[in-house]
């Protein structure tokens, strides 16, 4: 979600001028989407083919903080991925903050990410990272500055994107724009030749590993459960592999995080875990709130 525009744009760049072109864009998740918008601004002609479409992809059970993590392999970061994802990053930054309000589904919110030793500076974020332009509001706080059942809680601003508004809205953007939208699973890459387009963009998803023999692609299985809205609910928290992030559908806790497993299969012990960690998290914050509430009465 969160390098949904920037992937595109590079894609759509490396294709260079299409106006006028008719394309084919396979997949209707997040990529397909944007891909199809951003070739309709350069005058392409858009059919979009894909076995399923929005309320129906993974998109749609995305969390989705905008933050452009595990997507970097440390061991294979070359300066041309490196570039490719600076800018891929920076470009989808721009479009989203563009896109804020109700009618897309995008909001600020502040991240807490609570750690008890001091917190980690990795190549991505903090003090000399290379998207440290992109975490707005940056401010590390320390013991006894915070009600956070941690040492340490290190706060910057994102934004959340909630897949249901944000992928409707994009989905009928791209339709009352002149795309063509065609339900069309593809048995193999061989298929595509019979379509009458000749330009094709490829969308989709965990699928590109069988579809395109895309075998370097790693597979990361997620698990979201929950809870019903809680309006005053309004930062986000991340502790370790916990997170709960607060959306107008719903308080969303995560995180499960299994790495070369595709099942969308929900696991219940999982679920028990991730919500018996939450509780242990919110009931220490309540006693700090009422110890740090206690001892500001007393020195009044
Ligand atoms: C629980 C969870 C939490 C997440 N949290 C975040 C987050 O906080 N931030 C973030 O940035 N990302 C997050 N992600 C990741 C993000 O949701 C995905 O990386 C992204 O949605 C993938 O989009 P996509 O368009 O590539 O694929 P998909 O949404 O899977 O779309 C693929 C499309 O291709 C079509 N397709 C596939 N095979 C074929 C075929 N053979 N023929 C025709 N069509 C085909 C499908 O029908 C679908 O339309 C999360 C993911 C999960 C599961």
């Amino acid at each position: 979600m969160t390098l949904s525009w920037g992937s595109s744009h590079l894609a759509v760049s490396m294709a260079g001028d299409l106006a006028g072109r008719s394309c084919a864009v396979i997949g209707g998740g997040v990529m397909g989407l944007s891909t199809a918008r951003l070739l309709q601004l350069r005058g392409a002609k858009v059919t979009l083919y894909a076995a399923a479409f929005p309320p129906e992809t993974t998109s749609d059970r995305s969390g989705a903080q905008w933050w452009p993590f595990s997507v970097v392999d440390p061991q294979r970061r070359t300066p041309e991925f490196v570039a490719q994802y600076i800018e891929a990053a920076n470009y989808s930054f721009r479009r989203f903050q563009g896109l804020v309000g109700a009618e897309w589904g995008v909001k600020w919110v502040p991240n807490y990410y609570l750690s008890d030793d001091t917190p980690h500076n990795d190549w991505i974020g903090g003090p000399g990272g290379v998207l440290r332009n992109l975490q707005v509001g940056f401010q590390d706080f320390g013991p006894g500055e915070h009600v956070f059942p941690a040492n340490y809680a290190r706060r910057f601003y994102t934004m959340m994107i909630e897949p249901q508004t944000y992928l409707r809205t994009l989905l009928r953007e791209v339709q009352a724009a002149g795309a063509q939208i065609q339900v069309r699973q593809f048995g193999s890459r061989e298929e595509l030749a019979s379509l009458a387009e000749t330009v094709v963009f490829n969308c989709t998803g965990l699928a590109a590993a069988e579809l395109f023999g895309d075998m370097e692609l790693i597979p990361i299985r997620g698990q979201l459960t929950v809870l019903l809205p809680q309006a005053e609910v309004n930062y986000n928290l991340i502790s370790g592999p916990l997170y709960m992030f607060p959306r107008s559908d719903g308080i969303v806790l995560g995180g499960t995080y299994e790495k070369g497993r595709t099942e969308a299969i929900p696991d219940l012990a999982a679920k028990q875990r991730i919500l018996q960690a939450h509780r242990v998290v919110f009931e220490k914050m309540r006693e700090n709130q009422t110890k740090m509430g206690s001892s500001e009465q007393a020195s009044r």
